[in-house]
Order: structure tokens, then C-alpha cells, then sequence
């Protein structure tokens, strides 16, 4: 299927980016009717404090396409931020992940919050707080038990915008945490100028912790600066015992990763929520 215009070239095709690029662009186009063909969800994964108290959960979206199964969010995340399709899905996890806690609420767990993501194109040219706004009120909530999670991929846009955004969630009474904090555009000057209340350690850094000193070093490093700045800190990834006690030693507040639990469905959620030994 490939042409060359000069005579005797050989002209490289390269068959697997093609094949990848089908994909993206089957997976864009379908995703405009995932949500109205229910084939999207959200699974909550709990997280824990230092004595394995259950403190609330983070919401992840999850993509069950009708013909290619489970389609991973690190892969369709950042093709629905490429066409803009997060912005009407980012509502819609807003929505759901808000509903879930009025549930949780009306079953007596007032003190649970909950984590939701948030890709940069919805605070950038969405009306995140508006959105947040209407959803609290939706649900009859106040916003002390919501979290949005964002990445660090905000400081590449307008640090005002972003800045004025934390602020009227924060008048909102809404907490915001810098999420896989350490993999990308960091700086330290950008964090000490928006107001996060949240760290959260990135697991490439909780990974090896156990048995390389430098890993452990550069998560105390993270911690010490995040403590420095009244940041509370959230450690994710945790796949062993010994991860969960070093980071307990290291004073880190909150725990989240496969050892303490798998991201649950809504439904096993709450047959955690009724039988916490389960
Ligand atoms: P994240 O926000 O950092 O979420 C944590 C990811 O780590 C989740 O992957 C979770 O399942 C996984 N994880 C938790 N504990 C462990 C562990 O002990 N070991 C390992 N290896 N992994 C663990 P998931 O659900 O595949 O989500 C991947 C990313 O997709 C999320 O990373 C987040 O950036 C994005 N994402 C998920 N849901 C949403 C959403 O509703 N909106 C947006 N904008 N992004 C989302
Ligand atoms: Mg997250
Ligand atoms: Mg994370
Ligand atoms: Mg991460």
C-alpha cells in the first residue's frame, strides 16, 4: 500500500503505528457513545490512614467496550483529553462520583470523602467550579468531603486561571491534592504558588522504597517539602507490607495501593462499608 515517487527508494512503512493509530481513532470515535451505551463506570479504590482506619476512596473511571473489553484509562484518558471528549465525561464522573457519596452518606459514613480526577482541560476551559457547584447541590452535599485530584499537568496553563480556580473551591469548602506528584512538569516554585492541601506520591517513587536507598531518600525528600509547605501526603501504589511500613514510619498520612485493597465496584464498596473484615 505504500508508494514512491522516486525510482528504486524503498519507502518504510511502519505497520504497527498504523494499526495503533486505528485504534485511537476507533477508540475517539466511540467514545462519544460510551456513556449513553453504559459502558462506562466508576470502581473506588479505599484509602487508608496509619492505623488502617478506612478514610474515604479515590474514583477511577473504567471503560467496558461493548466489542474490546476492558480499555485501560491510561490509555483512553488522553485520547478523550486530545478531542475534548473528557470535558463531558469529566461532568459525568463529577456527577456519579458525588451521587456515590450521598449513598455513602445516607448509609452513616458522613466522615468518608471522596477523591475525584480531574483532567487539566476541565479546569482550563471548563467551568470545573460551576460543575462541582451544581453537583454538591444536586446531592445535598457540602463540599468538605469532596477532593479533586489534578496533575501537575495544570502548571502548563494559565497559573492565574488555575490559581483562581483553587480558591473558590477552597471557598467551596473543596479540598484539591496534586496527584502522581514528581513524574512531570513540577517545579517547586509552582507548587509553593497554588494552594494544594493534598500530596500524593507518585507509586514509580513508592515502588522501590524497601530495598534502594536512594528511592526512599527522594520519597523522604517529597515528604519533608510537602510538610514544609502544610501539605498532607498521600502515599499510592502500596503493594507490600513493607511499603506500608516505611511510609507509616515515614510519617506519610494516607495510604492507598493493591495491598490495602483493589479498586472496588460501587456494590463491593458497600459490602466493605457493611462488613469492614470481609
Ligand atoms: P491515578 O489517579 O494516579 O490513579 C491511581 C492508579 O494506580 C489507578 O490506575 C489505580 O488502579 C492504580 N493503582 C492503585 N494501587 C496500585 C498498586 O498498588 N499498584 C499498581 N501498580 N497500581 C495501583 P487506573 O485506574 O488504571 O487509572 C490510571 C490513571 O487514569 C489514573 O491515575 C488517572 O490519572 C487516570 N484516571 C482514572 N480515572 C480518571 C477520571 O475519572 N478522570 C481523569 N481525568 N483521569 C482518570
Ligand atoms: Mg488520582
Ligand atoms: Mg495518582
Ligand atoms: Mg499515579
Amino acid at each position: 500500500r505504500t508508494k514512491t515517487n522516486q525510482k528504486g527508494a524503498f519507502a518504510f512503512y511502519n505497520l504497527d503505528y498504523d494499526i495503533d493509530l486505528q485504534r485511537k481513532l476507533r477508540l475517539n470515535t466511540e467514545l462519544n457513545f460510551a456513556n449513553d451505551r453504559h459502558e462506562l463506570s466508576l470502581v473506588f479504590q479505599p484509602i487508608f490512614d496509619r492505623n488502617r482506619k478506612l478514610t474515604g476512596a479515590e474514583a477511577l473511571l473504567r471503560w467496558n467496550h461493548g466489542e474490546l473489553g476492558f480499555i485501560s484509562p491510561e490509555e483512553f484518558i488522553p485520547i478523550a483529553e486530545d478531542s475534548g471528549h473528557i470535558l463531558q465525561i469529566g461532568d459525568w464522573v463529577i456527577d456519579s462520583a458525588c451521587q456515590t457519596l450521598r449513598d455513602w452518606q445516607d448509609m452513616g459514613h458522613t466522615e468518608l470523602s471522596m477523591s475525584v480526577n480531574i483532567s487539566y482541560r476541565q479546569l482550563a476551559e471548563h467551568a470545573l467550579v460551576d460543575v462541582t457547584r451544581l453537583c454538591l447541590d444536586k446531592y445535598g452535599l457540602t463540599g468538605d468531603k469532596l477532593i479533586l485530584e489534578l496533575t501537575e499537568r495544570v502548571f502548563a496553563d494559565d497559573l492565574t486561571l488555575v490559581r483562581e480556580n483553587m480558591r473558590m473551591l477552597s471557598e467551596m469548602g473543596v479540598r484539591t491534592a496534586i496527584d502522581d506528584f514528581g513524574i512531570a512538569y513540577s517545579s517547586l516554585s509552582y507548587l509553593r504558588s497554588v494552594n494544594f492541601d493534598i500530596l500524593k506520591i507518585d507509586r514509580s517513587f513508592v515502588k522501590d522504597i524497601v530495598q534502594d536507598q536512594e528511592a526512599k531518600n527522594l520519597c523522604l525528600a517529597i515528604h519533608s517539602m510537602a510538610k514544609s509547605l502544610s501539605l498532607q501526603v498521600t502515599a499510592e501504589g502500596i503493594e507490600t507490607e513493607a511499603h506500608l511500613n516505611t511510609l507509616i514510619d515515614m510519617n506519610v498520612d494516607k495510604f492507598q495501593g493493591y495491598y490495602l485493597s483493589k479498586p472496588l465496584t460501587k456494590a463491593d464498596f458497600h459490602e466493605l462499608l457493611v462488613s469492614p473484615q470481609a
